[in-house]
């Protein structure tokens, strides 16, 4: 796991320094707190390094013999963007280059003569900085992992739930249409019997990237539960949504093996309630089973009862 690497990497400090004097200072400062220190003298081999090791703070000269600050601030934060950067300024000369290296990205500079005080405190505030930024991120991960759905990749049902609730609170504030669709895939448990459940388990899966292939970048795919996916499509009428599903059902019926059925229901035109909605779209879905599968129905209310 990605994250397991950064977790043991985490006290590594990169130290990009041509001065031996400086760095022994550096070294007397940090001396005995947790940080394993990596020194290396030129950007080039910085760079290098920074490829292989993660880490959380880089403390680099700003005017180094291969390479300028800012060039050296771009490049790591290429690299990774969430490593804080600490640039040593040699003497007062270079106050305007460090500003420009913070307006890169930088976290922040230190003037020379060193006060080690300062030192400290500044690394601190950078690795407070770094732990913060890499919470965030396995937050961001757990939560983008706990939306998907495990075979196809596409949203699952959980999130459908909420991502329904969140758009239908959003539009009673500010009304507007979005369209609803429910698929299901014809006679499955027959190409499931014959050709066994991991040729399904396949199948499922064109059909989602076939499914991605046909909306827009606005529209959401869900994978609702065993062979049926629904989709959200934003802004959209009923009458253009069911030339999307049209278009699905004819890529389906000439790019995979087996054909699909939908249902298609909007809001608010067909319903104002999440439950609704989907109980309409699935009513309209038996419909197209029933008349003979391969084909769209929009719900209607006077025949989906
Ligand atoms: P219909 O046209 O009426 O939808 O017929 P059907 O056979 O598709 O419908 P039914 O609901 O009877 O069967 C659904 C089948 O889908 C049952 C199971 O074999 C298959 N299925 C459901 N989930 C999965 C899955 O995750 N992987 C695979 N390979 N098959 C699945
Ligand atoms: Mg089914
Ligand atoms: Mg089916």
């Amino acid at each position: 796991m990605m994250f397991k690497k950064k977790v043991i990497s985490k006290f590594n400090i990169l130290i990009v320094e041509d001065n031996d004097e400086t760095f022994k200072e550096l070294k007397e400062v940090l001396a005995g707190t947790n940080y394993k220190l990596w020194r290396v003298s030129t950007g080039s081999k910085a760079l290098k390094l920074a490829k292989d090791i993660n880490f959380m703070v880089i403390i680099s000269e700003l005017l180094l013999f291969d390479i300028n600050g800012i060039e050296l601030v771009k490049k790591f934060k290429k690299i990774s963007r969430q490593t804080n950067i600490i640039m040593l300024t040699a003497y007062m000369v270079s106050n305007e280059l460090a500003v420009n290296a913070m307006k890169e990205g930088a976290f922040a500079y230190l003037q020379k003569p060193l006060n080690g005080e300062e030192v400290k405190l500044v690394l601190e505030r950078a690795m407070e900085n770094r732990v913060l930024l890499s919470q965030v991120k396995r937050k961001d991960y757990y939560q983008i992992i706990s939306r998907l759905d495990g075979l196809t990749g596409l949203y699952n049902y959980r999130y459908l739930q909420q991502a329904l609730d969140g758009i239908i609170r959003h539009l009673r504030r500010f009304p507007q249409t979005f369209s609803f669709f429910m698929i299901d895939i014809d006679y499955f448990k027959k190409y499931n019997d014959t050709k066994g459940h991991f040729e399904g388990d396949k199948v499922l899966c064109s059909l989602a990237r076939l499914l991605e292939q046909s909306v827009r970048g606005t529209d959401m795919i869900f994978r609702y539960g065993g062979e049926e996916f629904s989709v959200i499509l934003p802004q959209t009428q009923s009458k253009d949504a069911e030339k999307v599903g049209q278009r699905m059902i004819e890529s389906a019926r000439k790019k995979i093996p087996v054909t699909i059925s939908m249902g298609l229901a909007a809001f608010p035109t067909h319903s104002q309630t999440k439950e609704g909605l989907i109980v309409g779209a699935d009513k309209a879905l038996y419909r197209a089973k029933e008349s003979g599968r391969n084909r769209i129905c929009v719900f209607d209310e006077k025949i989906d009862k």
